[in-house]
């Protein structure tokens, strides 16, 4: 049996990066892998590796949406998948100059709201291939989709479309 009552932790030569002092605010380092299931939104995942964006159509009240979306907000009816068109127009967009860590790397970067025919609702995402001040509510945009699928919505981004 040992007891040191002297025992110490041993020290690091490593530093910390202090921001503020009061509060006390430091940088720490965090990163974890996330284990998680897309449940009923699978297929809108897997479909991107088709080059197809599936949104959801009430069976009721025939409202289609461009997300995934289990029930109807309206009704509440199931809905069922719906492949929304790889074409459509801005809605609105704007331009990130902050983000998650996964994308603080990539800002400034636009994202926009996608209209299509014959969908009710908008579609968010990325608009690459047009600097801001070209980019235009009203504009033409097209899918194009990411061939090493990360299935993760990143997969499908939009660009602009030759009239
Ligand atoms: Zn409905």
């Amino acid at each position: 049996m040992t007891i040191d009552y002297d025992a110490k932790m041993p020290e690091t030569e490593d530093g910390t990066i202090v921001y503020n002092t009061d509060p006390l605010i430091v940088k720490s380092h965090y990163e974890i892998d996330y284990i998680h299931s897309y449940g009923q939104d699978s297929e809108f995942f897997r479909a991107l590796g088709k080059k197809k964006i599936m949104g959801s159509k009430c069976k009721k009240c025939s409202y289609v949406y461009a997300t995934p979306r289990g029930h109807c907000m309206f009704c509440g009816e199931e809905t069922e998948w719906y492949q929304l068109p790889n074409e459509g127009k801005i809605h609105t967009f704007t331009t990130c100059y902050f983000g998650g860590q996964e994308f603080l790397s990539q800002t400034p970067f636009n994202i926009i709201l996608v209209e299509f025919p014959g969908v009710d609702s908008l579609f968010m995402t990325r608009l690459i291939g047009a600097d801001q001040e070209d980019i235009k509510v009203g504009m033409k945009v097209r899918a194009r989709f990411r061939r090493n699928l990360k299935f993760n919505p990143t997969d499908v981004y939009f660009v602009p479309m030759r009239e």
